[in-house]
């Protein structure tokens, strides 16, 4: 079963099936006293868009990228993932959905120190269900796409600070996942460095990818087809200026 819904490729899902399908999806923490972190809200992100999330701390960016991401469940309506109820899983068969289907990138990058940027992409496979000898091709066609094919044997210690973050995107896209969702991709990186993130993340999209950037900078914020806007636990599409 995990196998079967963590290891379909992404692929096969239909394009007009919406990668993102909130259906008054929300979360209360029980407290007491309880805690609303995220209202009930409907939300659809289709195949191949690019969305940014905005909000000031403590609105429930969090709660949104926790749920969106399968690492927390609602406690309110469903959350469809490429159209599977992700409600219905089994812990087993979320983590495997989790695994195939969506790509994480972190402000802070999370890449092993001591692993050079091919072994950091590597060793994210193993638990994708590649074969062995499958991997080192595929991490370094990745890192390739990231424009670090030249780096691919360097530690991140060796590596700017944008350069460590498009290992972390080579390493959350080698399971061709039908998401990218990024936290504060840019919140570490100086201006120059955020700029070759940024544009890696516009051509990524210009590519076919679904793009989820989470963000409090009005300057990322802009770069989304949609912006969606989250208040005190309230999410708001934010009309195109
Ligand atoms: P953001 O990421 O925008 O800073 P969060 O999603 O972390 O916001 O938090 C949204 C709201 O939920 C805040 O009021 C926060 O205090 C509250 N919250 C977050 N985690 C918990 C928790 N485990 N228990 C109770 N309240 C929480």
């Amino acid at each position: 079963m995990s196998r079967a819904i963590g290891g379909e490729p992404s692929g096969l899902v239909p394009a007009d099936v919406p990668v993102i399908d909130f259906r008054q999806v929300g979360l209360t923490y029980p407290g007491p006293p309880p805690v609303a972190a995220l209202s009930p809200c409907d939300l659809r992100i289709g195949r191949g868009e690019f969305v940014t999330v905005v909000g000031p701390s403590g609105s429930g960016k969090s709660t949104f990228l926790n749920i969106a991401g399968l690492l927390d469940a609602p406690t309110h309506g469903s959350y469809l993932l490429d159209g599977i109820d992700t409600g219905a899983l089994k812990d087993g068969d979320r983590t495997a959905l989790r695994g195939r289907r969506i790509g994480f990138v972190f402000q802070s990058f999370h890449l092993l120190p001591h692993r050079s940027a091919l072994e950091n992409v590597t060793l994210a496979m193993v638990y994708n269900g590649y074969r062995r000898r499958d991997r080192g091709p595929a991490a370094r066609e990745a890192l390739e796409r990231v424009g670090l094919g030249h780096r691919v044997d360097a530690l991140p210690t060796r590596l700017s600070g944008g350069e460590r973050q498009r290992v972390a995107i080579a390493r959350a896209l080698v399971a061709r996942p039908s998401l990218l969702l990024c936290d504060e991709p840019t919140g570490n990186l100086d201006s120059a460095n955020a700029a070759t993130v940024l544009q890696l993340l516009d051509e990524l999209h210009a590519d076919g990818m679904t793009v989820l950037v989470i963000t409090h900078d009005a300057d990322v914020a802009v770069r989304g087809d949609r912006t969606v806007a989250i208040r005190d636990g309230h999410l708001r599409e934010q009309a195109a200026v």
